[in-house]
């Protein structure tokens, strides 16, 4: 088979990358939250079980596609995403999940923005209230 698609081709970067975790259930509303909230129509994406947690943890093969993306694609803004009720966290670390994926949120925010200067680097966590997803963001240390 051979299929066309109606996306419009645009052979440009925008400098936006977004990365989140691959759970389909926060899927549409991340995507959305990108494009309304933080005005990332288009951006890089890196969609992996967990999210950032491989920044915090300086995953080294996912570091070096990060930083593949950054020079490569000329990134000014990243958002770094993760999710309540994470399978990847409870997996790994039990009833402690909560808070270990917020501290390694913003451990991965720290190592971003030390080892990228000029590169903004935002934090948010997406919870799901009365059916809807949030998005609240979190400061961290500059
Ligand atoms: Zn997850």
């Amino acid at each position: 088979m051979r299929f066309r698609s109606w996306a419009a081709w645009r052979d440009e970067f925008s400098g936006n990358l977004a990365v989140f975790c691959s759970d389909e259930r926060f899927v549409a509303a991340t995507l959305e939250f990108l494009r309304r909230e933080l005005n990332m129509e288009r951006c890089d994406l890196m969609v992996v079980a967990g999210g950032p947690a491989f920044i915090a943890q300086d995953e080294p093969n996912l570091m070096k596609r990060l930083k593949l993306l950054v020079n490569a694609h000329r990134l000014q803004r990243i958002a770094l995403i993760t999710h309540a009720d994470c399978g990847y966290y409870k997996h790994r670390y039990g009833n402690e999940a909560a808070q270990k994926q917020r501290e390694e949120l913003l451990a991965a925010m720290q190592r971003l923005r030390q080892q990228l200067s000029g590169v903004e680097v935002r934090g948010f966590w997406a919870l799901v209230e009365g059916g809807e997803v949030v998005f609240e963001e979190l400061a961290g240390e500059e």
